[in-house]
């Protein structure tokens, strides 16, 4: 297995993120790959919303664009349908591509913000190759949640069918129970965040996914990690703001 050849593109990867000098985010050439990584319900999409308005780079996330797909009906969706509602993982051709052509856009020139990519160790291959050839340099950031509270987080969540909200009856309820601030519309539960949806998707996430956890922390020095059990999000990303100070440098990132 090509282990040690990944582990020394993201070395050096990891490297050329220190030695860029010290600029804010929008006069840097070189983009930054921020991955997002922790399990389902961690917050990776709450947290890459902040990052989003924080470092003005768009988010990219696998979850999201397979669900357009879906929405759309177009052939991609139609292939992929099953396995999403089963709560098992779409092939790593599919992602794959689906993210190479995602970042090619002129609009993650200065960087981009992955969540949900990479999950398996092909994933994670073939996330090097691409990061290496658009010069780009990564920074990890693991979400650490307990599993109860993952579960519990997890089966509060609903979800506005018009504008896509996210809602959770403990942490961020709406307004009025059930129904969206924003639209007014009955919440709903999404399909993948049934309970036995939940629960193969956390097995799937352990099975394949928090390996590379292993990975990252034995070939980066670009890894933040970061417990997202306890505080508020806002409170985590204060946190994650902090570390990626540290990480990039203090003047290469806005207060
Ligand atoms: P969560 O992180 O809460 O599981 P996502 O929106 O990231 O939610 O993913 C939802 C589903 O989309 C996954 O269960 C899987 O079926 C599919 N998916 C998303 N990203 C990937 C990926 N990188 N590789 C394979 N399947 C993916």
């Amino acid at each position: 297995m090509a282990v040690g050849k990944t582990a020394a593109k993201l070395g050096s990867a990891a490297g050329a993120v220190a030695s860029v000098s010290e600029k804010p985010v929008s006069e840097i050439t070189k983009p930054i790959a921020i991955i997002l990584f922790g399990s389902p319900g961690s917050g990776k999409g709450t947290q890459s919303k902040y990052l989003v308005e924080w470092l003005k780079i768009p988010q990219i996330s696998t979850g999201d664009m397979l669900r357009e797909h879906i929405r759309q009906g177009d052939a991609i969706g139609l292939a992929i349908m099953d396995r999403m509602r089963a709560g098992s993982l779409v092939s790593d051709e599919l992602v794959n591509q689906l993210v190479f052509e995602r970042i090619s856009q002129p609009d993650a020139n200065k960087g981009f913000i992955l969540d949900g990519y990479p999950r398996t160790p092909a994933q994670a291959e073939e996330m090097m190759r691409l990061l290496a050839a658009r010069g780009a340099g990564e920074v990890v950031i693991h979400l650490v949640v307990d599993y109860n509270i993952i579960i519990s987080r997890m089966s509060g969540r609903r979800v506005c069918p018009v504008c896509g909200t996210l809602y959770n009856a403990v942490s961020r309820p709406p307004k009025i129970e059930g129904i969206c601030d924003l639209e007014g519309a009955a919440l709903v539960i999404r399909d993948d965040d049934r309970e036995d949806v939940v629960r193969e998707r956390l097995a799937q996430y352990e099975r394949q996914t928090r390996p590379l956890i292993e990975f990252f922390r034995a070939t980066s020095d670009r890894l933040i990690e970061v417990d997202a059990s306890r505080e508020k999000p806002d409170a985590v990303f204060e946190r994650i703001k902090r570390e990626l100070r540290g990480v990039l440098g203090q003047g290469r990132v806005s207060a």
